[in-house]
């Protein structure tokens, strides 16, 4: 008896609390939005005296860009939620939010325009541009499409840009396009939201990405039903990167290099857009 309570007895205290998790738990992406604002700083110790940025960090350029990377990874896990009517503008109402496409193979949608969104926040950032994103993770659930688009108004965001990527079966469809609200419900989403959509149209284009085939025109396609874009006070497209059931564009968007081309020459249009 007395050998198995000390057995009992050190087994117990062996024991150990688990431990505080140092990473808080997921939060559901319909909380604050995420702000990614500062690139990785260099490892120097700190000085007394006043230090330069480091050489990867550019002074601020007091520009803000929404980034609103397409649905999220726990939508098709809570259909009540998404699927509940929420206001899209021009008196109509939408689903909340929707799960997204896959490819053939079942890369999603949401994983996709994460990922994107993620690097083009980074290649944004190093160039001193604020960045925010209108959910926190790939986890949760939401936001619906009008609170994206408050997040973005709010901010009162230079360019809102929202990511996606398309699902056509139709054969042989492929290629990119942009789409933006018309007509425009207020000034915001006249001339700068066209500009918008017209710069990251050239600079996708220019980057090597063909023109939709089966939508838009030139890579742009004017719209009045997305929610987002029709809610929107500020500059605001959404680019629809490509279509996930062509096995060619698939395989891009499957792979990190191909992620990283559709971001650098997102990023690099926002820019343009920024400075022009
Ligand atoms: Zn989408």
């Amino acid at each position: 008896m007395v050998a198995i309570g000390l057995v009992l007895f050190t087994a117990c205290g062996v024991e150990t609390p688990a431990p505080t998790p140092s990473i808080p738990p997921a939060q559901s992406a319909s909380s604050a939005p995420a702000t990614s604002s500062v690139p990785p700083s260099s490892a120097k110790p700190p000085s007394s005296t006043s230090q330069p940025p480091p050489p990867t960090q550019q002074p601020k350029t007091g520009k803000v860009v929404v980034l609103d990377p397409g649905h999220n990874g726990g939508n098709s896990g809570r259909p009540g939620e998404i699927n509940k009517q929420v206001p899209a503008g021009r008196g109509k109402t939408k689903p909340c939010n929707t799960t997204g496409t896959a490819t053939n193979s079942g890369y999603p949608e949401h994983a996709f325009t994460w990922d994107v969104s993620q690097r083009i926040s980074e290649a944004l950032s190093a160039k001193g541009i604020r960045v925010i994103l209108t959910r926190r993770n790939d986890t949760g659930v939401g936001p619906c499409v009008d609170e994206r688009a408050a997040i973005g108004n709010e901010a009162n965001a230079d360019a809102v840009v929202s990511i996606h990527a398309d699902g056509s079966n139709s054969a042989g469809a492929h290629g990119f396009h942009v789409a933006y609200s018309a007509p425009p419900l207020n000034a915001q989403q006249g001339e700068p939201s066209t500009k918008l959509a017209t710069a990251l149209r050239d600079g996708i284009r220019a980057g090597g990405f063909p023109t939709s085939t089966y939508l838009g025109s030139n890579g742009l396609a004017p719209r009045a039903d997305l929610g987002g874009l029709n809610l929107s006070t500020r500059p605001a497209a959404l680019v629809e990167c490509g279509n996930m059931r062509n096995a060619a564009e698939a395989a891009a968007m499957a792979s990190e290099e191909g992620r990283q081309s559709y971001a650098a020459v997102i990023a690099k249009a926002i820019e343009d857009y920024l400075a022009g």
